[in-house]
């Protein structure tokens, strides 16, 4: 059996920055990615927006993959297994994890002291989200739609229509039509998009691509093909309201409808019913002590810079867990996501000094608030937020000042 000390799952900008990040603190790691080259999700996202916290420049993603794979191949402690694929994690002797893997010489067993999943998401599709109507061609999650375009070359429809509007939906909007399709329009069933603001202004507005919120796809309708929808307004239930049903003529319909974390192969560990990530502690630790989770995979995050800044901390963290240095006897604290809230991560720290930084999303957009933490009475921080929206990651720090029990973060 293959050993190390900490084994990456998951090639993408998660796997790359924790995979440099464990080697830099001392371990030897195994990055092992089923794809033929490194960089993820990345390397399909042609257009500009990443690097701008990270590099404090402007990036395509293939550029940005491009720089952190220089980064790991410089790594003389990091061994890349490229074309293998992850079939199994499991839990090994003392603590460590054994994970069977599939790659050019066949099943391998790695046994490492520490083991990161770093796989991403995947999309949800039309059987997730119970779209109503006939299944024809046609029909494509946009994730689909961007490797066709963008690498595969192959245009997929001339008249579109694109439910969601979440950053991905936003940037195919704006890719089909400089490719020569007419977007009809982005339906989004929720009161405000899911994407970001910049990607609504330069995917949408720039493009006069209408955006309809409250609205969503009635029915699909085509034999063979699409041939169009029905979409109208929806109640505060997000039931059709039938008096606005309309028909929209299209032959493509590209959906947008959010991501799922890759959690199958992951073993029985405590989940958040929120991200359908895992529950993990301040060190990206899950229930599991040997087993880390950061990306993606953990929780859906809006700007790839936060992804690599997650996964160096949980690279960092999990070579500590291999040359036991992590401490792990504190007294847990709980961090509780008040009212207003979607969810907040970590929601387990460990009692005694120091600063935090936990992540958030919000439920609504909110303006002009703060943001405060509490532990009963006493109040560990406190963050002045101008104009938060859903489709923004928000960060806050705060001292652990003496907290003990649980934490409640709360708007004001
Ligand atoms: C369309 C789109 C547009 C975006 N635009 C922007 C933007 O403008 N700016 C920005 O900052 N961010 C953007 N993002 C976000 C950013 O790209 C992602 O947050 C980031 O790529 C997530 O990194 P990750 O490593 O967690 O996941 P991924 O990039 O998905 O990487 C996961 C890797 O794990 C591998 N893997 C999965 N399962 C297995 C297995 N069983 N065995 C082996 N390997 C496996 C996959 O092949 C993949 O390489 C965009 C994302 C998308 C999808």
């Amino acid at each position: 059996m293959t050993k190390t000390d900490v084994l990456v799952l998951g090639g993408g900008p998660a796997g790359m920055s924790c995979a440099i990040s464990a080697s830099r603190n001392g371990s030897h790691v195994i990055l092992v990615e089923r794809d033929a080259v490194l960089g993820g999700i990345l390397n399909q996202c042609i257009h500009n927006g990443f690097g701008l916290h990270y590099f404090k420049e402007e990036l395509t993603g293939p550029e940005f993959a491009h720089r952190f794979r220089k980064m790991v191949e410089a790594e003389k402690n990091i061994e890349i297994r490229l074309n293998t694929l992850v079939t199994k994690i499991d839990e090994g002797k003392n603590s460590t994890g054994i994970v069977e893997v599939l790659g050019a010489n066949g099943f391998e067993q790695i046994q490492a002291k520490s083991v990161v999943m770093c796989m991403g998401c995947r999309e949800r599709t039309a059987g997730n989200i119970n779209l109503c109507g006939t299944r024809p061609m046609g029909v494509l999650t946009a994730g689909t739609v961007q490797k066709m375009v963008n690498i595969d070359g192959k245009m997929v429809g001339k008249d579109v229509v694109i439910l969601g509007s979440g950053d991905i939906g936003l940037i195919m909007a704006r890719r089909l039509t400089l490719e020569g399709a007419k977007v009809h329009a982005v339906l989004e069933i929720n009161s405000t998009s899911g994407g970001l603001r910049r990607n609504i202004m330069q995917c949408l507005e720039d493009f006069d691509i209408p955006l309809y919120l409250n609205t969503t796809i009635f029915e699909v309708v085509g034999k063979e093909h699409v041939e169009g929808v029905y979409y109208g307004k929806v109640d505060e239930k997000f039931q059709p309201i039938e008096s606005t049903r309309k028909f929209l003529k299209c032959d493509t319909v590209v959906l947008s409808v959010g991501l799922i974390p890759e959690m199958e192969l992951s073993p029985e560990v405590e989940k958040s019913r929120v991200t359908n990530g895992a529950v993990v502690n301040e060190f990206y630790q899950t229930q599991k002590p040997w087993l880390f989770s950061c990306g993606n995979i953990l929780h859906i995050h809006d700007l790839v810079d936060n992804v690599a800044l997650e996964a160096e901390q949980a690279g960092k963290y999990a070579s500590d867990f291999a040359h036991k240095k992590l401490p792990s006897t504190a007294e847990k604290i709980y961090i509780k996501a008040g009212s207003g809230f979607s969810y907040v991560l970590p929601s387990i720290i460990y009692e005694g000094a120091g600063q935090v930084e936990v992540k958030f999303r919000l439920k609504e957009k909110v303006v002009k608030k703060t943001i405060v933490a509490k532990c009963g009475a006493n109040i560990l921080g406190k963050k002045y937020v101008l104009a938060g929206i859903p489709g923004e990651m928000m960060k806050f720090s705060f001292e652990k000042n003496g907290a003990k029990g649980e934490i409640e973060l709360q708007i004001e």
